[in-house]
């Protein structure tokens, strides 16, 4: 299987990687641009003509951060990733750091489950902030029927109700 053909995150996190973008969803400094420009690229291909990209890129603040596009083109960049999420099989995290290690000269610290996790904020950012996060959190998973995302998505909200119940 050739994972980075039938995958773009795989391929976008490789590819990423090899630039040495910056993957921190919360990066006030650059914001992730380049890898979000990229993974937009992708994700809307050839669904938006040049001429509505220009204007897009023109009218929308922090372009193209998935949660500031409008509501339709916000549609199809979630569901297309999200399918790109449901073709991640049991196991297959792991298999994507073996298979970089072997064919890398270089260590990369980074692993793809900061990938996913960088994904899965980018999804829940774009979600409707006025819903409850138990709200929030049932519809980002939704859609995910890959069990291994959805095990880092358990893990993300895990880490988020212990930090809250270390502060109060
Ligand atoms: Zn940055």
């Amino acid at each position: 299987m050739n994972y980075r053909r039938e995958n773009y995150l795989i391929d976008s996190y490789i590819f990423s990687m090899r630039r040495g973008w910056c993957m921190s969803s919360a990066c006030s400094t650059c914001g992730a641009t380049k890898l979000r420009i990229h993974l937009f690229e992708h994700a809307i291909r050839n669904e938006i003509s040049d001429d509505d990209k220009e204007e897009l890129m023109q009218t929308t603040r922090f372009y193209p951060r998935t949660s500031m596009l409008p509501e339709a083109i916000k549609e199809k960049v979630i569901a297309s990733h999200i399918n790109e999420f449901n073709k991640i099989q049991k196991g297959d995290i792991e298999k994507v750091d073996r298979l970089i290690e072997q064919n890398s000269s270089r260590t990369y610290i980074s692993g793809f489950i900061n990938f996913i996790r960088f994904m899965v904020m980018d999804i829940w950012d774009s979600l409707d902030h006025s819903l409850s996060h138990f709200d929030r959190l049932k519809q980002l998973k939704c859609g995910i029927s890959s069990i291994e995302v959805l095990g880092v998505v358990d893990e993300m909200n895990n880490h988020f109700q212990n930090l809250r119940k270390g502060t109060y």
